[in-house]
Protein backbone atom coordinates (compact mmCIF):
# COMPACT_ATOMS: atom_id res chain seq x y z
CA UNK A 1 0.00 0.00 0.00
CA UNK A 2 1.47 3.95 -0.41
CA UNK A 3 2.96 5.10 2.84
CA UNK A 4 1.20 7.94 1.59
CA UNK A 5 -2.75 6.62 1.39
CA UNK A 6 -2.02 4.52 4.78
CA UNK A 7 -4.83 5.58 7.19
CA UNK A 8 -2.92 4.33 9.93
CA UNK A 9 -0.19 6.40 9.32
CA UNK A 10 -2.92 9.63 9.46
CA UNK A 11 -4.07 8.17 12.40
CA UNK A 12 -0.40 7.93 14.43
CA UNK A 13 0.22 11.42 13.27
CA UNK A 14 -2.94 12.98 14.76
CA UNK A 15 -2.34 11.27 17.49
CA UNK A 16 1.16 12.15 18.55
CA UNK A 17 -0.13 15.82 17.88
CA UNK A 18 -2.84 15.28 20.59
CA UNK A 19 -0.47 13.19 22.70
CA UNK A 20 1.73 16.03 23.13
CA UNK A 21 -0.94 18.67 23.54
CA UNK A 22 -2.13 16.61 26.20
CA UNK A 23 1.10 15.66 27.60
CA UNK A 24 0.52 12.24 27.46
CA UNK A 25 2.68 9.62 29.16
CA UNK A 26 4.03 7.05 26.85
CA UNK A 27 2.52 4.36 28.28
CA UNK A 28 -0.94 5.93 27.22
CA UNK A 29 0.37 7.30 23.90
CA UNK A 30 0.82 2.98 23.60
CA UNK A 31 -2.33 1.95 24.21
CA UNK A 32 -3.92 4.70 21.82
CA UNK A 33 -1.94 3.02 19.42
CA UNK A 34 -2.20 -0.44 19.50
CA UNK A 35 -5.43 -2.89 19.12
CA UNK A 36 -6.22 -5.20 22.46
CA UNK A 37 -6.69 -7.95 20.35
CA UNK A 38 -6.45 -9.12 16.57
CA UNK A 39 -8.79 -12.21 15.95
CA UNK A 40 -8.59 -14.17 13.03
CA UNK A 41 -10.17 -17.45 12.00
CA UNK A 42 -10.86 -19.38 8.76
CA UNK A 43 -14.21 -20.01 7.54
CA UNK A 44 -14.35 -22.89 4.78
CA UNK A 45 -17.73 -22.57 2.45
CA UNK A 46 -18.73 -24.93 -0.41
CA UNK A 47 -19.88 -22.17 -3.70
CA UNK A 48 -20.47 -23.09 -7.28
CA UNK A 49 -16.48 -22.89 -7.83
CA UNK A 50 -16.04 -25.37 -5.44
CA UNK A 51 -14.73 -25.37 -1.53
CA UNK A 52 -13.62 -21.88 -0.76
CA UNK A 53 -11.30 -20.76 2.26
CA UNK A 54 -12.89 -17.46 3.73
CA UNK A 55 -10.33 -15.00 6.35
CA UNK A 56 -13.03 -14.34 9.03
CA UNK A 57 -11.17 -11.14 11.36
CA UNK A 58 -12.12 -9.09 14.08
CA UNK A 59 -9.79 -6.00 15.61
CA UNK A 60 -10.83 -5.28 19.31
CA UNK A 61 -9.06 -1.68 19.74
CA UNK A 62 -9.80 -0.34 23.19
CA UNK A 63 -12.45 -1.39 25.39
CA UNK A 64 -11.54 1.23 28.86
CA UNK A 65 -15.25 2.98 28.32
CA UNK A 66 -17.98 -0.01 27.42
CA UNK A 67 -17.85 -3.11 25.82
CA UNK A 68 -15.98 -3.02 22.03
CA UNK A 69 -18.46 -1.75 19.32
CA UNK A 70 -18.28 -1.38 15.70
CA UNK A 71 -19.11 -2.85 11.74
CA UNK A 72 -18.76 -6.37 10.11
CA UNK A 73 -17.67 -6.21 5.95
CA UNK A 74 -17.51 -8.29 3.10
CA UNK A 75 -14.45 -7.00 1.32
CA UNK A 76 -12.28 -9.11 -0.69
CA UNK A 77 -9.37 -6.37 1.11
CA UNK A 78 -9.03 -7.51 4.60
CA UNK A 79 -6.07 -4.66 5.08
CA UNK A 80 -5.06 -4.73 8.44
CA UNK A 81 -4.32 -1.31 8.47
CA UNK A 82 -7.50 0.24 7.54
CA UNK A 83 -9.45 -2.23 9.77
CA UNK A 84 -6.95 -0.73 12.75
CA UNK A 85 -7.50 2.40 11.93
CA UNK A 86 -11.75 1.99 11.63
CA UNK A 87 -11.55 0.13 14.71
CA UNK A 88 -9.42 2.99 16.50
CA UNK A 89 -12.04 5.78 15.06
CA UNK A 90 -14.80 3.90 16.56
CA UNK A 91 -13.40 3.72 20.03
CA UNK A 92 -12.74 7.62 19.60
CA UNK A 93 -15.61 8.51 17.86
CA UNK A 94 -17.66 7.16 20.88
CA UNK A 95 -15.85 8.95 23.17
CA UNK A 96 -16.25 12.11 21.21
CA UNK A 97 -20.20 11.55 21.69
CA UNK A 98 -19.61 10.31 25.40
CA UNK A 99 -21.51 6.83 24.53
CA UNK A 100 -20.24 4.14 26.59
CA UNK A 101 -18.46 1.94 23.96
CA UNK A 102 -14.78 1.09 23.07
CA UNK A 103 -14.01 0.27 19.18
CA UNK A 104 -14.04 -2.49 17.19
CA UNK A 105 -14.27 -3.21 13.50
CA UNK A 106 -14.21 -6.68 11.62
CA UNK A 107 -15.34 -8.57 8.33
CA UNK A 108 -14.81 -11.53 6.35
CA UNK A 109 -12.46 -11.31 3.30
CA UNK A 110 -14.39 -12.17 0.33
CA UNK A 111 -16.45 -10.39 -2.89
CA UNK A 112 -19.83 -10.58 -1.98
CA UNK A 113 -21.21 -10.28 -5.72
CA UNK A 114 -19.28 -13.30 -6.25
CA UNK A 115 -21.56 -15.34 -3.71
CA UNK A 116 -24.76 -16.63 -3.81
CA UNK A 117 -27.27 -15.45 -0.89
CA UNK A 118 -27.45 -19.04 0.42
CA UNK A 119 -23.29 -18.97 0.54
CA UNK A 120 -23.19 -15.40 2.15
CA UNK A 121 -25.87 -16.45 5.04
CA UNK A 122 -23.91 -19.75 5.42
CA UNK A 123 -20.78 -16.81 5.86
CA UNK A 124 -22.88 -14.68 8.52
CA UNK A 125 -23.54 -18.00 10.31
CA UNK A 126 -19.83 -19.53 9.93
CA UNK A 127 -18.27 -16.23 11.21
CA UNK A 128 -20.57 -16.60 14.10
CA UNK A 129 -19.51 -20.08 15.20
CA UNK A 130 -15.68 -18.73 15.12
CA UNK A 131 -15.97 -15.62 17.08
CA UNK A 132 -18.98 -16.14 19.23
CA UNK A 133 -16.85 -16.60 22.64
CA UNK A 134 -15.68 -12.96 21.57
CA UNK A 135 -18.74 -10.94 21.41
CA UNK A 136 -22.23 -10.58 23.22
CA UNK A 137 -24.04 -8.31 24.65
CA UNK A 138 -21.61 -6.71 27.32
CA UNK A 139 -18.47 -7.56 25.31
CA UNK A 140 -18.52 -6.86 21.72
CA UNK A 141 -21.42 -5.80 19.92
CA UNK A 142 -21.14 -5.96 16.01
CA UNK A 143 -23.04 -3.80 13.26
CA UNK A 144 -23.55 -3.14 9.57
CA UNK A 145 -20.33 -2.18 7.69
CA UNK A 146 -19.61 -1.92 3.85
CA UNK A 147 -22.02 -4.88 2.03
CA UNK A 148 -23.49 -6.69 5.43
CA UNK A 149 -27.05 -5.20 6.08
CA UNK A 150 -29.99 -5.41 8.81
CA UNK A 151 -30.46 -8.68 6.65
CA UNK A 152 -27.21 -10.25 7.86
CA UNK A 153 -27.22 -8.71 11.54
CA UNK A 154 -30.55 -10.85 11.34
CA UNK A 155 -28.88 -14.29 10.54
CA UNK A 156 -25.90 -13.73 13.09
CA UNK A 157 -28.01 -13.15 15.64
CA UNK A 158 -30.12 -15.17 15.06
CA UNK A 159 -26.71 -18.47 15.12
CA UNK A 160 -25.45 -16.22 18.00
CA UNK A 161 -29.00 -17.15 20.03
CA UNK A 162 -28.68 -20.72 18.90
CA UNK A 163 -25.80 -21.67 20.24
CA UNK A 164 -25.62 -19.52 23.48
CA UNK A 165 -29.00 -21.25 24.11
CA UNK A 166 -30.74 -17.73 24.90
CA UNK A 167 -32.35 -14.39 23.78
CA UNK A 168 -29.58 -12.31 23.37
CA UNK A 169 -30.72 -9.07 20.92
CA UNK A 170 -28.20 -6.19 22.17
CA UNK A 171 -25.28 -8.67 20.87
CA UNK A 172 -26.11 -7.03 17.38
CA UNK A 173 -27.20 -3.64 16.32
CA UNK A 174 -28.62 -2.48 12.76
CA UNK A 175 -31.25 -5.37 13.13
CA UNK A 176 -34.28 -5.66 11.43
CA UNK A 177 -36.76 -3.73 13.32
CA UNK A 178 -38.80 -7.17 14.07
CA UNK A 179 -35.48 -8.66 15.70
CA UNK A 180 -35.19 -5.68 17.70
CA UNK A 181 -33.72 -2.90 15.08
CA UNK A 182 -34.25 0.66 16.01
CA UNK A 183 -36.46 2.81 14.22
CA UNK A 184 -34.76 5.98 12.57
CA UNK A 185 -31.40 3.59 12.30
CA UNK A 186 -31.38 4.14 8.57
CA UNK A 187 -31.34 8.06 8.31
CA UNK A 188 -29.21 8.14 11.79
CA UNK A 189 -26.27 9.27 10.29
CA UNK A 190 -27.06 11.71 7.76
CA UNK A 191 -29.39 13.24 10.65
CA UNK A 192 -26.63 13.53 13.27
CA UNK A 193 -24.72 15.36 10.84
CA UNK A 194 -27.41 17.77 9.84
CA UNK A 195 -27.81 18.50 13.53
CA UNK A 196 -23.80 19.02 14.18
CA UNK A 197 -24.09 21.32 10.38
CA UNK A 198 -26.95 23.18 12.23
CA UNK A 199 -25.15 24.41 15.31
CA UNK A 200 -22.13 25.15 13.28
CA UNK A 201 -24.13 27.45 10.92
CA UNK A 202 -25.50 29.29 13.93
CA UNK A 203 -22.23 30.22 15.18
CA UNK A 204 -21.08 31.24 11.98
CA UNK A 205 -23.72 32.36 9.92
CA UNK A 206 -26.53 33.07 12.16
CA UNK A 207 -28.60 34.76 9.54
CA UNK A 208 -28.26 31.94 6.68
CA UNK A 209 -30.30 29.09 8.37
CA UNK A 210 -31.78 28.24 4.64
CA UNK A 211 -30.47 28.95 0.68
CA UNK A 212 -27.06 27.58 1.77
CA UNK A 213 -25.31 26.07 -1.65
CA UNK A 214 -24.23 21.95 -1.08
CA UNK A 215 -22.47 20.01 -2.53
CA UNK A 216 -22.63 16.03 -1.61
CA UNK A 217 -20.21 13.38 -2.94
CA UNK A 218 -21.84 9.80 -2.73
CA UNK A 219 -25.39 9.26 -2.93
CA UNK A 220 -25.66 6.31 -0.77
CA UNK A 221 -27.26 5.60 2.39
CA UNK A 222 -25.34 9.00 4.22
CA UNK A 223 -25.34 10.47 1.26
CA UNK A 224 -28.73 10.32 0.07
CA UNK A 225 -30.46 11.00 3.28
CA UNK A 226 -28.70 14.04 4.24
CA UNK A 227 -29.48 15.74 0.68
CA UNK A 228 -33.14 14.84 1.61
CA UNK A 229 -33.02 16.57 5.24
CA UNK A 230 -30.59 19.31 3.99
CA UNK A 231 -33.10 20.20 0.96
CA UNK A 232 -36.31 20.08 3.05
CA UNK A 233 -34.71 22.93 5.41
CA UNK A 234 -34.29 24.87 2.68
CA UNK A 235 -30.35 24.60 1.21
CA UNK A 236 -30.05 24.45 -2.27
CA UNK A 237 -28.76 20.72 -3.12
CA UNK A 238 -26.63 21.71 -5.94
CA UNK A 239 -24.02 18.78 -6.56
CA UNK A 240 -24.23 15.29 -6.26
CA UNK A 241 -22.39 12.17 -7.53
CA UNK A 242 -21.91 8.47 -7.14
CA UNK A 243 -18.99 6.01 -8.16
CA UNK A 244 -19.35 7.12 -12.02
CA UNK A 245 -19.50 10.70 -11.98
CA UNK A 246 -21.30 13.83 -10.56
CA UNK A 247 -23.58 16.50 -11.78
CA UNK A 248 -23.54 20.16 -10.71
CA UNK A 249 -25.83 22.77 -11.17
CA UNK A 250 -26.26 26.54 -10.24
CA UNK A 251 -29.74 26.07 -9.06
CA UNK A 252 -31.60 23.72 -6.87
CA UNK A 253 -31.13 19.78 -8.36
CA UNK A 254 -34.32 17.21 -8.38
CA UNK A 255 -33.60 14.43 -5.65
CA UNK A 256 -37.08 13.19 -6.68
CA UNK A 257 -35.55 12.47 -9.96
CA UNK A 258 -32.18 11.03 -8.31
CA UNK A 259 -33.33 8.83 -5.89
CA UNK A 260 -35.69 7.47 -8.50
CA UNK A 261 -32.69 6.61 -11.30
CA UNK A 262 -30.47 5.50 -7.77
CA UNK A 263 -33.29 3.14 -7.24
CA UNK A 264 -33.51 1.69 -10.39
CA UNK A 265 -29.49 0.42 -10.01
CA UNK A 266 -28.66 3.16 -12.77
CA UNK A 267 -26.11 5.88 -12.68
CA UNK A 268 -26.53 9.22 -11.55
CA UNK A 269 -25.18 10.38 -14.99
CA UNK A 270 -28.26 8.19 -16.52
CA UNK A 271 -30.41 10.92 -16.16
CA UNK A 272 -28.47 12.59 -18.72
CA UNK A 273 -26.78 10.19 -20.53
CA UNK A 274 -27.31 6.88 -22.57
CA UNK A 275 -23.75 4.98 -21.70
CA UNK A 276 -22.02 7.12 -23.55
CA UNK A 277 -23.91 9.38 -25.38
CA UNK A 278 -25.13 12.40 -23.45
CA UNK A 279 -28.11 15.06 -24.53
CA UNK A 280 -26.69 18.15 -24.28
CA UNK A 281 -30.00 20.32 -24.81
CA UNK A 282 -31.58 18.23 -21.94
CA UNK A 283 -28.50 19.43 -19.87
CA UNK A 284 -28.66 23.24 -21.08
CA UNK A 285 -32.50 22.98 -20.41
CA UNK A 286 -31.78 22.04 -16.63
CA UNK A 287 -28.87 23.96 -16.55
CA UNK A 288 -26.77 21.08 -15.02
CA UNK A 289 -22.93 19.83 -15.78
CA UNK A 290 -21.79 16.53 -16.01
CA UNK A 291 -18.37 16.60 -13.93
CA UNK A 292 -15.87 14.07 -12.27
CA UNK A 293 -16.06 13.47 -8.77
CA UNK A 294 -12.58 15.27 -8.78
CA UNK A 295 -13.99 18.13 -10.08
CA UNK A 296 -17.26 17.95 -7.57
CA UNK A 297 -15.07 18.37 -4.69
CA UNK A 298 -13.75 21.77 -6.32
CA UNK A 299 -17.18 23.15 -6.63
CA UNK A 300 -18.38 26.93 -5.61
CA UNK A 301 -20.81 25.56 -2.67
CA UNK A 302 -20.50 26.65 0.72
CA UNK A 303 -20.92 23.39 2.57
CA UNK A 304 -19.29 20.12 0.73
CA UNK A 305 -20.56 16.66 1.74
CA UNK A 306 -17.90 13.67 1.45
CA UNK A 307 -20.43 10.83 1.59
CA UNK A 308 -18.49 8.10 0.00
CA UNK A 309 -14.68 7.08 0.63
CA UNK A 310 -11.71 7.78 2.54
CA UNK A 311 -8.92 10.02 1.22
CA UNK A 312 -10.53 12.13 -0.89
CA UNK A 313 -9.70 15.29 -0.07
CA UNK A 314 -5.64 15.34 0.01
CA UNK A 315 -2.25 17.06 -0.47
CA UNK A 316 -3.98 16.90 -4.44
CA UNK A 317 -6.67 18.88 -4.21
CA UNK A 318 -7.45 20.57 -0.80
CA UNK A 319 -6.06 23.62 -2.41
CA UNK A 320 -8.72 23.97 -4.43
CA UNK A 321 -12.14 23.45 -2.62
CA UNK A 322 -14.04 26.72 -2.35
CA UNK A 323 -16.71 25.19 0.47
CA UNK A 324 -16.49 27.19 3.79
CA UNK A 325 -17.58 24.02 5.68
CA UNK A 326 -17.05 20.30 5.25
CA UNK A 327 -19.18 17.93 6.95
CA UNK A 328 -17.11 14.34 6.98
CA UNK A 329 -20.00 11.74 6.95
CA UNK A 330 -17.34 9.39 5.39
CA UNK A 331 -14.68 8.14 7.43
CA UNK A 332 -11.66 9.41 6.58
CA UNK A 333 -12.17 11.63 3.95
CA UNK A 334 -9.41 14.22 4.78
CA UNK A 335 -5.61 12.99 5.07
CA UNK A 336 -3.58 15.01 7.35
CA UNK A 337 -1.57 17.11 4.62
CA UNK A 338 -5.06 18.55 3.78
CA UNK A 339 -5.83 19.35 7.43
CA UNK A 340 -3.23 21.58 7.53
CA UNK A 341 -4.08 23.30 4.04
CA UNK A 342 -7.71 23.57 4.90
CA UNK A 343 -6.83 25.32 8.39
CA UNK A 344 -4.54 27.60 6.63
CA UNK A 345 -7.54 28.55 4.62
CA UNK A 346 -9.90 29.11 7.35
CA UNK A 347 -12.20 25.91 6.01
CA UNK A 348 -14.35 24.49 8.60
CA UNK A 349 -13.71 20.88 8.71
CA UNK A 350 -16.88 18.88 10.88
CA UNK A 351 -14.87 15.62 11.55
CA UNK A 352 -15.69 12.00 10.78
CA UNK A 353 -15.64 10.99 14.74
CA UNK A 354 -18.71 13.93 15.39
CA UNK A 355 -19.88 14.22 11.83
CA UNK A 356 -21.18 10.84 11.17
CA UNK A 357 -21.28 9.47 15.29
CA UNK A 358 -25.54 9.29 14.70
CA UNK A 359 -24.97 5.96 13.27
CA UNK A 360 -23.70 4.69 16.26
CA UNK A 361 -25.11 6.54 18.73
CA UNK A 362 -28.41 5.40 17.42
CA UNK A 363 -26.73 1.51 17.80
CA UNK A 364 -26.24 2.94 21.65
CA UNK A 365 -30.59 3.46 21.46
CA UNK A 366 -30.79 0.18 19.97
CA UNK A 367 -28.33 -1.44 22.16
CA UNK A 368 -30.23 -0.01 25.39
CA UNK A 369 -33.65 -0.46 23.76
CA UNK A 370 -32.75 -4.89 23.44
CA UNK A 371 -31.07 -4.79 27.31
CA UNK A 372 -34.43 -3.62 28.34
CA UNK A 373 -37.07 -5.00 25.93
CA UNK A 374 -38.47 -1.93 25.62
CA UNK A 375 -38.98 -0.03 22.30
CA UNK A 376 -39.28 3.65 21.87
CA UNK A 377 -41.03 5.63 19.50
CA UNK A 378 -38.99 6.96 16.22
CA UNK A 379 -39.52 10.55 17.97
CA UNK A 380 -37.99 9.75 21.12
CA UNK A 381 -34.90 8.36 19.03
CA UNK A 382 -34.86 11.68 17.30
CA UNK A 383 -34.98 13.95 20.11
CA UNK A 384 -32.20 11.73 22.47
CA UNK A 385 -30.19 11.93 19.40
CA UNK A 386 -30.58 15.55 19.22
CA UNK A 387 -29.68 15.85 22.88
CA UNK A 388 -26.05 14.24 22.42
CA UNK A 389 -25.05 15.94 18.66
CA UNK A 390 -25.80 18.89 20.13
CA UNK A 391 -24.32 18.75 23.49
CA UNK A 392 -21.69 17.15 21.88
CA UNK A 393 -21.16 19.78 19.31
CA UNK A 394 -21.13 22.43 21.71
CA UNK A 395 -18.05 20.27 24.35
CA UNK A 396 -16.07 20.34 20.76
CA UNK A 397 -17.03 23.84 19.77
CA UNK A 398 -15.93 25.30 22.74
CA UNK A 399 -12.54 23.21 23.42
CA UNK A 400 -11.42 24.72 19.56
CA UNK A 401 -12.68 28.34 20.51
CA UNK A 402 -10.59 28.02 24.01
CA UNK A 403 -7.85 26.08 22.84
CA UNK A 404 -7.27 27.60 19.50
CA UNK A 405 -7.74 24.20 17.56
CA UNK A 406 -9.66 22.75 14.97
CA UNK A 407 -13.01 21.18 15.37
CA UNK A 408 -10.59 17.74 14.49
CA UNK A 409 -8.31 17.95 16.91
CA UNK A 410 -10.81 19.23 19.37
CA UNK A 411 -12.71 16.31 18.99
CA UNK A 412 -9.78 14.19 18.84
CA UNK A 413 -8.89 15.72 22.44
CA UNK A 414 -11.74 15.36 24.63
CA UNK A 415 -12.43 11.71 23.71
CA UNK A 416 -8.76 10.76 23.95
CA UNK A 417 -8.95 12.82 27.39
CA UNK A 418 -12.35 10.43 27.85
CA UNK A 419 -10.23 7.27 26.94
CA UNK A 420 -7.50 7.53 29.26
CA UNK A 421 -9.52 8.96 32.21
CA UNK A 422 -11.32 5.56 31.67
CA UNK A 423 -7.98 3.83 31.66
CA UNK A 424 -6.44 5.19 34.56
CA UNK A 425 -10.00 4.65 37.02
CA UNK A 426 -9.25 1.02 35.92
CA UNK A 427 -5.79 1.47 37.19
CA UNK A 428 -4.41 0.42 33.56
P1 LIG B 1 -23.22 3.31 0.67
O1 LIG B 1 -22.56 2.11 0.15
O2 LIG B 1 -24.68 3.29 0.93
O3 LIG B 1 -22.95 4.56 -0.33
C1 LIG B 1 -21.70 4.90 -0.82
C2 LIG B 1 -21.88 5.86 -1.97
O4 LIG B 1 -20.59 6.28 -2.41
C3 LIG B 1 -22.58 5.27 -3.19
O5 LIG B 1 -23.45 6.26 -3.73
C4 LIG B 1 -21.44 5.01 -4.17
O6 LIG B 1 -21.85 5.08 -5.51
C5 LIG B 1 -20.54 6.17 -3.84
N1 LIG B 1 -19.17 5.98 -4.28
C6 LIG B 1 -18.43 4.84 -4.31
N2 LIG B 1 -17.24 5.11 -4.85
C7 LIG B 1 -17.22 6.43 -5.13
C8 LIG B 1 -16.26 7.30 -5.71
N3 LIG B 1 -15.09 6.87 -6.12
N4 LIG B 1 -16.59 8.60 -5.81
C9 LIG B 1 -17.79 9.05 -5.43
N5 LIG B 1 -18.73 8.28 -4.91
C10 LIG B 1 -18.45 6.98 -4.77
O7 LIG B 1 -22.41 3.71 1.97
P2 LIG B 1 -22.87 4.62 3.20
O8 LIG B 1 -23.41 3.75 4.26
O9 LIG B 1 -23.65 5.78 2.72
O10 LIG B 1 -21.43 5.12 3.70
C11 LIG B 1 -20.74 6.17 3.06
C12 LIG B 1 -19.63 6.65 3.97
O11 LIG B 1 -20.20 7.04 5.23
C13 LIG B 1 -18.57 5.59 4.30
O12 LIG B 1 -17.32 6.24 4.48
C14 LIG B 1 -19.04 5.06 5.65
O13 LIG B 1 -17.97 4.49 6.38
C15 LIG B 1 -19.57 6.33 6.27
N6 LIG B 1 -20.48 6.08 7.38
C16 LIG B 1 -21.72 5.52 7.14
C17 LIG B 1 -22.55 5.26 8.21
C18 LIG B 1 -23.93 4.69 8.00
O14 LIG B 1 -24.66 4.57 8.99
N7 LIG B 1 -24.35 4.40 6.78
C19 LIG B 1 -22.13 5.56 9.52
C20 LIG B 1 -20.88 6.13 9.72
C21 LIG B 1 -20.07 6.38 8.63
Amino acid sequence: MDMKNNPFKNYLERMSEISSLLNLEKKYFEKLTTPDKIIKKNISIKSSSGQKKILAYRVQWNNARGPYKGGIRFHPEADLNEVKTLSALMALKCAAVGIPFGGAKGGAAFEPKKFSKKNIEEISRKWVREMYKHIGATKDIPAPDVYTNAEIMGYMLDEFERIKDKSEPAAFTGKPIILGGSLGRDSATAQGGVFVLEELIKKIWPNKRSGLKIVIQGFGNAGSQAAKLLSESGHKIIGVSDSRGGILSHTNLDLNKIEKIKNSGKPIKDLYCDGEKCDKNKLAKDQVELVSNEKLLEADCDILIPAALDNQINAKNANKIKAKIILELANGPTTTEADKILEKKKILVIPDILANAGGVTVSYFEWVQGLQNFYWAKEKVRSELKNIMVKSFDEIYQISKEKKLSLRKAAYLLAVERIVEAMKARGI
